[in-house]
């Protein structure tokens, strides 16, 4: 049997640490970055005797991304003690939900290349986050930081439906850009807002059951997941084409060698204890709570992405490009209002702006510049104040440090040569230096006209205006 024989499985549990101000049993604050254990109080240390009292907004948002997600709401639900010993949880035992989670039954749709599909979520439940362990910082040994320790998390458990490491990531980018627009989570991969235990089976094409499952987990970047997919897969058909047995167990992934190594056998929900935690009350939710929730969620990625089509005529992979970050769609619906120019905002996007957000490794959300100066921009490229060229570096200004774009060009002194005496100034200093050209665009070669307007932009720097030096160059030319 070869690869094509097989057939990859893929099941996503997402971890989202929630947006809250504070944490899910204290009123600790839930921002990132702080020194080490600052943002700790008894209980997030657990300190014997603190009782845990749920924060209410981790409900709603939690209710607010199973919504989204088509899911069914739970109005009976509770929290659970899940039994685990780390040194990063204080309590030894995690406050998670088992047999009652909050959210079940739903589903989010990828396009795939044979068209949309429907990815099922199994739930969504609400528990804690664990503190975070620093190993080697300090004389070869390891400190715990509890800042992280309490932070709310949504667990979104996906059906085994996904078949190849595209697929995973299509739903992983759905799944961030539906949970940014519904603004519960900040998505911060590289920070860990967002990460990922990957499940991954193979089975031969056409059998019923489902083949046994490693788990990678806590993986935070789309490039990661993809490459410990189809190393993962790959291995698993290795084994079974050599006659061996795939072993359920938890494997770490290593980006820099790009295997993965056996870290401990799959633990069992029996291992875990679950019990309902005696601490906290049961969570019971009217019809008219989840009804409030939903009217006030914003417009998702697809509606936007099917305005965008009709209302301002762009592309179907533009709309789709824009459409899938909250804050893209954001800024180019705000620069649009600004400039009244739809078609140059999506350019701008789609070209410099996602160029320079994939040099710099960049997330939408770190665009340092606002709308308003993307939209004066293009105001003044459309004004002739400018030349595209000239906007170009305006951008770059913008990314480094952002301020009025007409400010920028007033101090480097990049304003647009327009003036008609020093544009026929240039256009005689060109022609003369280049006298093959003039005999090539006589001889009827066009493209010496571009070579010439070329030379006259480059001892410009960029500077003239090219309409005017294209006209300048002709009427000479036909002389
Ligand atoms: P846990 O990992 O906590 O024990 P589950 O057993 O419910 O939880 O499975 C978790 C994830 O594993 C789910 O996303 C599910 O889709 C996925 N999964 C289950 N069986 C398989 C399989 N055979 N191949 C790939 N993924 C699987
Ligand atoms: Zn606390
Ligand atoms: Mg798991």
């Amino acid at each position: 049997m070869s690869r094509q024989d097989y057939e990859i499985v893929i099941g996503l549990e997402v971890h989202a640490e929630l947006s809250t101000k504070t944490k899910i049993f204290c009123s600790c604050p839930t921002s990132f970055g702080a020194e080490p254990n600052t943002h700790t109080c008894p209980i997030c240390m657990a300190m014997p005797g603190t009782l845990p009292v749920l924060n209410e907004k981790v409900v709603e948002y939690a209710v607010r991304a199973g919504l989204a997600t088509n899911c069914e709401i739970s109005k009976n639900s509770k929290n659970d003690r899940k039994n685990y010993f780390y040194p990063d949880l204080p309590k030894s035992y995690q406050i998670s939900q088992y047999d009652k989670p909050l959210c079940e039954h739903g589903y989010v749709e990828i396009d795939t290349d044979e068209g949309k599909k429907k990815i099922r979520l199994l739930r969504i439940h609400i528990e804690e986050d664990a503190g975070k362990l620093n190993h080697d910082e300090f004389g070869g040994g390891s400190l715990v930081d509890l800042n992280r320790a309490g932070v709310p998390l949504i667990e979104m458990v996906s059906e085994p439906d996904l078949r190849s490491s595209a697929e995973a990531e299509q739903y992983l980018r759905k799944l961030k850009s539906i949970l940014e627009y519904i603004e519960v989570s900040d998505c911060k991969m590289q920070e860990g807002s967002l990460r990922a235990d990957v499940n991954v089976s193979v089975r031969k094409k056409g059998d019923s059951e489902f083949g046994t499952r490693t788990e990678m987990k806590n993986m935070n970047s789309f490039r990661s997941i993809v490459r410990a997919i189809d190393y993962e897969a790959e291995r698993q058909i290795d084994v079974l084409e050599d006659g061996g047995k795939i072993e359920q167990e938890t494997l770490r992934w290593d980006e820099v060698s790009g295997k993965t190594f056996s870290m401990r056998d799959k633990e069992d929900a029996e291992d875990y204890r679950y019990f309902p935690d005696p601490d906290l009350v049961a969570i019971k939710l009217s019809d008219e709570y989840v009804e409030n929730v939903r009217k006030q969620l914003p417009e998702l990625p697809e509606s936007r992405k099917q305005r965008y089509l009709e209302e301002f005529k762009l592309s179907e992979k533009d709309a789709k490009t824009i459409s899938a970050s909250k804050y893209l769609a954001d800024l180019f619906e705000q620069a649009t209002k600004v400039c009244n120019n739809a078609k140059a905002v999506n350019n701008w996007i789609i070209s410099d702006i996602s160029r320079i957000l994939n040099e710099t490794e960049m997330e939408p959300i770190e665009i340092p510049f606002d709308s308003n100066q993307l939209g004066k921009l293009i105001i003044l490229i459309d004004n002739g104040t400018i030349s595209s060229s000239i906007a170009k570096k305006v951008l770059v200004e913008l990314f480094e440090n952002p301020r009025d774009p007409e400010d920028i060009i007033k101090e480097k002194g990049w304003v647009q040569i327009s003036d008609e005496g020093a544009i026929k100034e240039v256009v005689l200093k060109i022609l003369n230096e280049n006298p093959q050209s003039i005999a090539d665009y006589k001889a009827g070669k066009e493209k010496a006209l571009g070579f010439l307007v070329g030379q006259a932009m480059k001892q410009t720097k960029g500077q003239a205006n090219p309409k005017m030096l294209n006209e300048m160059f002709i009427e000479k030319l036909k002389k």
